[in-house]
């Protein structure tokens, strides 16, 4: 199939790389001229303009930084310029409002659209083992999926036009929140003089468990190997969390929500990455406590 993929970064180069893999022919535009030559060299062909990489596409995938970037690319360069009918797919992280509105233009320009992001981060990307979330029609969820298949280990649907992003960050926003309880219990537990491998071995047995515990712990040398492992490089980034939280909050508060924890999970997210942490990943905020 003739995909057009725009977006190549971090995430976005190993999920085309995935495509070509699978037998897509992929078209790529980005910014990025180093991102475009990565995605020549994972062969995919590449492109000076939106315009060009989306001719005669029957599908577009975009993996993009924020709603507003998405919202341009897709409304004033990707409508008018795919070819009538070719499917949508927008892996980005962006807000539910935002999600809706570009689906519904998609809708009126004759598109199918999914919001599609994703849980699972580069390493995820690269191996094509990411979770897709995605929210669209029926139609728009069966069209999508062969192609998010190819890049990802479950592709779930999660209802209509914007529900992949509001499972997104409420996924995130739980993730945030035992992320700090997992490093507030491990501190506290050291604190009471437990041997932190012990502690382990018995709350990851218990009713402390949790993925931010058992696939992620935030100890060095305790449970699988983690970002804690390699002094909390690499991994999923303190700011990319914090966007993440943001988004939970903004969506919280469209709906008067109410979500005590999460907004402490913002607050302290927000403080760590204002210290210059942003670039570390998330676990990394148990040097805070
Ligand atoms: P990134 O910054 O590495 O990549 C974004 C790419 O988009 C860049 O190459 C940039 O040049 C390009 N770009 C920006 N504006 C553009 C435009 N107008 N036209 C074309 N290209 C443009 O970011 P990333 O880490 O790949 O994240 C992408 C999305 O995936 C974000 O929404 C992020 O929240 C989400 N996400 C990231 C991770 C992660 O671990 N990195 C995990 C889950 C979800």
């Amino acid at each position: 199939m003739k995909i057009a993929f725009i977006g190549l970064g971090n995430m976005g180069g190993g999920m085309a790389a995935n495509l070509v893999k699978a037998g897509h022919d992929v078209h790529a535009f980005d910014l990025s001229a180093e991102a475009l030559a990565r995605a020549a060299d994972h062969g995919c062909a590449t492109h000076a303009t939106v315009g060009e990489a989306v001719d005669g596409a029957e599908a577009v995938v975009a993996m993009l930084p924020n709603g507003a970037i998405v919202e341009q690319v897709l409304t004033a360069e990707v409508l008018g310029k795919a070819p009538a009918g070719a499917l949508l797919i927008d892996c980005s992280t962006i807000d539910v409002a935002t999600a809706r509105k570009v689906g519904g233009a998609a809708a009126a320009g004759g598109h199918a659209m999914v919001d599609a992001p994703v849980s699972g981060g580069i390493a995820a990307a690269n191996a094509g083992t990411l979770t897709f979330m995605v929210g669209g029609s029926d139609e728009g969820f069966a069209r999508a999926q062969p192609i998010l298949a190819a890049m990802g280990k479950a592709v779930i649907h999660a209802g209509a036009s914007g529900a992949g992003q509001a499972a997104k960050i409420c996924n995130n926003m739980i993730l945030g929140a035992t992320m700090i309880a997992t490093c507030e219990a491990f501190r506290l537990a050291e604190r009471l003089g437990l041997d932190l491998a012990t502690f382990y071995d018995i709350s990851s047995k218990a009713s402390g468990q949790s993925w931010s515990m058992t696939s992620y712990c935030p100890v060095p040398g305790v449970g699988p190997t983690t970002p804690a492992d390699n002094d909390y490089q690499g991994g999923f980034a303190a700011a990319l969390m914090l966007k993440d939280l943001k988004l939970a909050m903004a969506a919280a508060g469209d709906v008067a929500a109410p979500v005590p924890m999460g907004h402490r999970a913002e607050e302290l997210y927000a403080a760590f990455a204002a210290a210059g942490n942003g670039g570390m990943d998330f676990s990394a905020i148990i040097k805070t406590l």
